[in-house]
């Protein structure tokens, strides 16, 4: 069995960036967003170039389930109940055409990536769902979306389901590198290994610090999933993660997805000949146990379809308060702009804003604007009841004693890490990016933010944000 994702296929990787560079527009980070950014902008626009801390896709895009379908789990019915009808309609119809843009692309480039026709169903197995499942149904009638009989092709256990037949699955990863190989040919430079640090501005640009050189840029495009600054959109106020336990076990059967709406999530997909199933806890931070989480995984798939799992990984993804992604500009009257918050269902939604995002560089009208305007008013209420958790994870974060280990040097502490040659690796405790204690994890070797979900090495390096400075300490 192997601790990573099914996606795996061979990328090369881009040089660092080795000198000073200018550039008109300068995208961070790219995983499906910032590659799908990319290839839009490279349509409409010259000078173009891409900095990626790792590489290709090694962000959330290289651990997702990678389904392309508008019904989206329990994510329609989120946003019918904060936002109301209207706003839930506009939605869905962004994420039928966002579909339909996608499927273009992969057909006008024949874009070799296991892309196929599959239905999608939305199920409900605990009966105090009932209600929200005859809600979204009654809304999709509305919508005029038509549901089918379509049978799922493995044994699921539910009470109703709702089943359409237009939708579609890939691989994910086949199809970024794809789609990364035509940006390259209309002139995108890429660069590996090079982390946004600073962005500072200058008189006539921004001024871009990174690991490696500095950028000169006239507009920069944030595609890093979680930003690196906290203003002015104070995204890590606003915003909290879900973690989800992912796993593939073989099985070969018909082409189809399915996800139920309570509020323990189970998701599968069908990839080749085997099954991608996904349970999904809350909120980052309430499990850290992933070795229990990876063992129940393991015992679910054993018991219910007497199979071993083949793969096995994690990942988290970026939730809204209203459940509409950040799409957009983030300062008036500034060449700042954003793209995250997919509430995980970014394959429509990273594509969506690759023609938002080009629209609003090429000054034209672009109907969803409105919608994903990452300076749209957040109402309160909404923050305090997906940020209640935070704080409450900032105070805990402090209590929880699953540390490799702890000691205190000049009255500070810091975490010990022993690894099996005996060799100890010290690291500061505390997150770089909003103060929070870090966790050790004990399966995956790295030290966690509860709060956030900033990953470090047992070195102290930064291995994923929003976190972009290293926790690195040197033993005397
Ligand atoms: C468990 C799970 C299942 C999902 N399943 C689905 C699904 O079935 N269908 C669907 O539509 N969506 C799904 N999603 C959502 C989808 O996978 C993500 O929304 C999407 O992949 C996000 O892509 P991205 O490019 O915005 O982010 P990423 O893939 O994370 O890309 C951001 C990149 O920026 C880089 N970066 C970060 N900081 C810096 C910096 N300072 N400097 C330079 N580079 C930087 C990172 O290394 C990374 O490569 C799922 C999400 C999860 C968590």
């Amino acid at each position: 069995m192997k601790n990573n994702s099914i996606w795996n296929i061979e990328i090369k990787k881009d040089n660092p960036l080795k000198q000073e560079l200018t550039t008109n527009y300068l995208i961070i980070g790219s995983g499906l967003t910032g590659v799908s950014i990319a290839y839009f902008l490279s349509q409409k626009e010259k000078d173009i170039a891409v900095i990626e801390q790792n590489e290709l896709g090694s962000g959330i895009t290289k651990n997702t389930t990678g389904k392309i379908t508008y019904l989206q789990g329990d994510t329609l019915l989120k946003i019918l109940k904060t936002n109301g009808e209207k706003v839930a309609k506009t939605y869905l119809q962004s994420q039928i055409e966002g579909m339909n843009l996608l499927v273009d692309i992969i057909k006008n480039n024949h874009i070799d990536c296991d892309f196929t026709l599959a239905p999608s169903s939305i199920l409900y197995q605990d009966k105090n769902s009932h209600d929200d499942f005859y809600l979204l149904k009654d809304f999709l009638k509305e919508a005029n979306i038509s549901i089918s009989h379509t049978t799922l092709p493995l044994n699921i256990s539910y009470l109703k389901k709702l089943t359409v037949d237009d939708t579609y699955l890939f691989h994910p990863l086949k199809y970024l590198s794809k789609l990364k190989e035509i940006t390259q040919k209309e002139g995108v430079t890429y660069y590996d290994d090079t982390r946004a640090i600073n962005i500072t501005k200058n008189k006539t640009d921004y001024l871009v610090t990174t690991n490696q050189k500095t950028i000169h840029a006239k507009n920069i495009i944030f595609a890093c999933h979680y930003p690196i600054f906290h203003f002015p959109l104070l995204f890590s106020f606003k915003t909290y993660l879900e973690k989800s336990y992912l796993c593939a076990f073989p099985f070969a059967t018909k082409p189809f997805s399915a996800i139920n709406i309570d509020k323990n999530v189970h998701s599968y997909r069908t990839i080749q000949n085997h099954i991608i199933y996904l349970a999904k806890t809350k909120k980052l931070g309430f499990t850290f146990d992933d070795d229990l989480s990876f063992t129940n995984l393991q015992n679910h798939i054993q018991e219910k379809y007497h199979k071993k799992i083949d793969f096995q990984w994690m990942n988290y993804d970026i939730i809204t308060p209203d459940f509409l992604p950040f799409i957009g500009k983030i300062k008036k009257g500034e060449n700042l702009y954003l793209a995250t918050g997919y509430n995980t269902w970014g394959m429509i939604n990273a594509t969506l804003a690759g023609k938002i995002i080009t629209d609003l560089i090429t000054n034209e009208d672009t109907f969803y604007q409105q919608l994903f305007n990452p300076m749209r008013k957040t109402k309160i209420k909404n923050i305090i009841t997906g940020n209640t958790h935070q704080g409450i994870m900032f105070f805990k974060s402090y209590f929880k004693k699953d540390y490799a280990y702890i000691t205190t040097i000049n009255h500070k502490k810091y975490g010990i890490y022993v690894d099996e040659e005996k060799k100890r690796h010290l690291v500061k405790l505390i997150c770089p990016h909003l103060k929070c204690y870090l966790h050790f994890n004990s399966y995956q070797k790295t030290w966690d933010c509860p709060c956030h979900g900033s990953r470090f090495s047992i070195d102290g390096k930064v291995i994923k944000g929003p976190a972009i400075k290293d926790i690195t300490k040197k033993i005397d």
